[in-house]
């Protein structure tokens, strides 16, 4: 009989019996687990042997012995000789270690189970019938591939300790939020969300999680930041698990600093998760890279919300990619700050409106008439805007993103 328990190798000593191809493949997962390994082997791959060098793990550069055995907790058994390996399971059921033996699974103790990792759970696969490791290798892929897309249920049963987890949804397209973040709304109690980001993932959630939107709608004010704070605190304290929704990347211009700030204080734990920013996939989406060898080597994000600052105007000036975000409103004082501070008029600019959604739109000029041409097609935020010469309309088809202009 097969019985799968979820075992604790975390520096306790694993003996490899040959370190070929198989071998090599199974010490990087004991690496993971954290094990302390001992490769017995004469010969080993250039992993193992990159290993030891490193200090990762103990090669014995020579063929195995019982007393090799002596500490173990667990054995794998995979030189390239069956009856080596047969030797070494019949050793190790001797000492009453388990043991994996990888040319015949019927003479060794323990059988290789297919596994992935998400988050805290560890979701193992093994077979009781002959060993067939592309078959529950893709037992285990179904099930991976179903919790990765958020479909399984991952909140929590017993009560526990409440925390918050500052998520980053991405830009809007709901393809561009992490894994570990798809896993995060999964395992919500509560979901605190606003008006930018993948809010449509929010379709996805159980009927029972409770979600509340701070954000600002037409006819709403913003929940003042305090007072969101004061939410995520407050649910976490109660025992829950907070999804913190937000826009891009939780730290660009997000205000989860003072979100994560908050939960310390108040000694909840909180975990980020980084979000794809709009800062460089809005433009990226729209075909315009913020670096390129020989156009940019520089790029500097920057709030407009105040204007333009001195870095901004020192960046424009520079010839510099400059990405602001919230800036159509002060967009004529940044437009007026750079001119004014030595950037060239016929600086490309590009206003990316709803970058990834299927509303986006994209307004281009220079710094000498982007003002005029925004106010002719009226745009509104939420909107990226890229100034400098990686913004020039077909950069990517045209000859000097092939042949850079410039060496670096
Ligand atoms: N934390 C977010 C930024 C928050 S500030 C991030 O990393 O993306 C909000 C600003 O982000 C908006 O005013 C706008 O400038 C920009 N923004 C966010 N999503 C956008 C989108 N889909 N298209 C264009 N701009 C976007």
């Amino acid at each position: 009989m097969t019985a799968l328990f979820g075992l604790d190798l975390g520096g306790r000593r694993v003996v490899v019996a040959g370190a070929g191809h198989v071998a090599s493949r199974r010490v990087r997962r004991f690496l993971a687990e954290g094990a302390d390994i001992m490769v017995v082997a004469p010969e080993a791959s250039d992993d193992v042997r990159r290993h030891a060098q490193h200090g990762d793990l103990e090669w014995r550069e020579r063929g195995i012995v019982p007393s090799d055995l002596d500490d173990a907790w667990f054995v794998l058994a995979a030189t390239d000789r069956p009856e080596v390996n047969d030797d070494v399971a019949a050793w190790a059921a001797e000492r009453r270690v388990f043991c994996i033996d990888a040319s015949d699974a019927a003479k060794g103790t323990a059988r290789q189970a297919a596994a992935s990792r998400h988050g805290d759970l560890v979701v193992g696969v093994v077979s009781t019938d002959k060993p067939d490791p592309a078959r529950i290798r893709a037992v285990r892929d179904a099930v991976a591939a179903h919790i990765d897309a958020g479909e399984v249920d991952l909140r929590r049963r017993r009560a526990g300790q409440g925390r918050v987890i500052l998520v980053g949804s991405g830009p809007g397209d709901p393809g561009l939020i992490t894994v570990r973040g798809r896993q995060a709304l999964a395992e919500a109690d509560v979901v605190v969300t606003d008006r930018l980001g993948a809010t449509e993932l929010l379709v996805t959630v159980p009927y029972d999680v409770e979600v509340i939107n701070v954000g600002k709608s037409p006819d709403t004010h913003p929940v003042p930041q305090d007072q969101i704070n004061r939410i995520l605190v407050e649910h976490a304290l109660a025992g829950r698990t907070v999804v913190r929704l937000k826009g891009g990347d939780p730290f660009v211009f997000g205000r989860g600093g003072e979100e994560a700030h908050a939960c310390i204080v108040a000694g909840v734990p909180v975990e980020v998760v980084p979000g794809v920013t709009s800062a460089l996939s809005v433009p990226a989406l729209a075909g315009i890279p913020v670096t390129q060898r020989g156009i940019s080597t520089s790029v500097l994000v920057t709030s407009g919300h105040a204007g333009a600052d001195a870095a901004a105007v020192a960046a424009m000036a520079a010839g510099a990619t400059v990405v602001v975000l919230m800036g159509v409103a002060a967009l004529p004082d940044i437009v007026a700050a750079g001119l004014a501070g030595g950037a060239d008029a016929a600086t490309p600019v590009a206003i990316i409106e709803r970058g990834t959604t299927a509303d986006e739109r994209i307004t281009r000029g220079t710094l000498s008439d982007i003002v005029r041409l925004s106010g002719e097609t009226g745009v509104k935020p939420p909107a990226v805007i890229v100034i400098g010469d990686v913004a020039r309309p077909e950069l990517l088809a045209s000859q000097a993103a092939a042949t850079p202009a410039r060496r670096e």
